[in-house]
């Protein structure tokens, strides 16, 4: 699932293609991806792109004043062509192809094959969100996403709000969007990780040392991660965010800090990985669901 880095370098991406150029057509290839009805998708076409923006893991699509919000969730992701196919997209049938945006052809393109994009969703739990609104803010999951944790004004003392009084653990807190926009299960166990903390930690308990180890390593790691996502190609992003991952993704593999093996929680749709040694004192986690079917 994409992330706070991997929207930005997406954004950064069409920015660079699509800003000024005017939408020609939009293609419904799944209609439940679609969240919104009025205006339609088609009121996009023939206005001109202004601009392209992140609000958490939701990209923003600026159309001469409307907007065409996406949310990949899980299993969507956005897919390039510099020469889409001719034949427009068929709603319903096998096609992964959710929703495509083809731009106005210029002189020295193929006036079939315009350049754009395809949304694409793999596997069978459909959760790609397209909105299409006059604006962002109306859109549900946008409108109540928490503060962004690289914008300039997200300092120390606006994180340790955050967490004070809180009885969550401090994984789910970092995940939740109306607390924190942009983490999600892959950099809220890396941010963990480098900071040396449990993931089961109590965030309204942690001490202060520890909260400021958190806020520098969240910020760290997302700006390291914003760093490698820019410039690259959507189709290149998701190995991008392979490889900075340290212990997400990476279980039974060296921790790169201390060596000890990556361990693992799993739950029923996702799992998350941590290092014992660095972040747990030496102590493996409980897994709930295992002891759960050891009873
Ligand atoms: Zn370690």
């Amino acid at each position: 699932m994409p992330e706070l880095p991997e929207v930005e370098g997406l954004a950064a991406f069409l920015r660079e293609r699509m800003v000024g150029r005017v939408v020609a057509r939009v293609e419904v290839g799944a209609v439940n991806v679609l969240k919104t009805y009025d205006p339609p998708p088609a009121a996009l076409q023939g206005l001109l792109v202004a601009g392209v923006e992140r609000h958490g893991k939701w990209l923003d699509i600026d159309v001469d004043g409307l907007h065409l919000a996406v949310h990949l969730s899980r299993a969507g992701w956005l897919r390039w062509s510099d020469a889409l196919p001719k034949a427009p997209l068929r709603p319903g049938g096998k096609n992964p192809v959710a929703l495509r945006v083809r731009l106005a052809p210029e002189d020295d393109e193929d006036p079939e094959r315009p350049p754009g994009f395809d949304l694409t969703e793999a596997g069978t739990q459909k959760r790609l969100a397209v909105h299409v609104v006059k604006d962002v803010q109306q859109v549900p999951g946008i409108a109540t996403l928490g503060p962004d944790p690289l914008d300039g004004s997200f300092d120390l003392e606006a994180f340790r709000a955050l967490l004070r009084d809180s009885r969550q653990q401090v994984k789910g807190l970092l995940r939740e969007q109306s607390v924190l926009a942009g983490v999600g299960n892959a950099y809220s166990d890396e941010a963990l990780h480098a900071a040396r903390l449990s993931p089961y930690a109590q965030a309204g308990k942690l001490a202060d040392a520890d909260v400021e180890r958190l806020y520098e390593a969240l910020r760290t790691t997302l700006q390291d991660a914003v760093v490698a996502a820019s410039g690259k190609p959507a189709k290149e992003l998701k190995d991008a965010k392979r490889a900075g991952m340290r212990v997400h993704g990476r279980t039974g593999e060296a921790c790169p800090v201390c060596g000890d093996v990556v361990r693992e929680v799993s739950f029923a749709d996702r799992s998350m990985q941590y290092c014992a040694t660095c972040q747990t004192g030496g102590r493996p986690l409980a897994d709930r669901r295992l002891s759960r079917l050891l009873k």
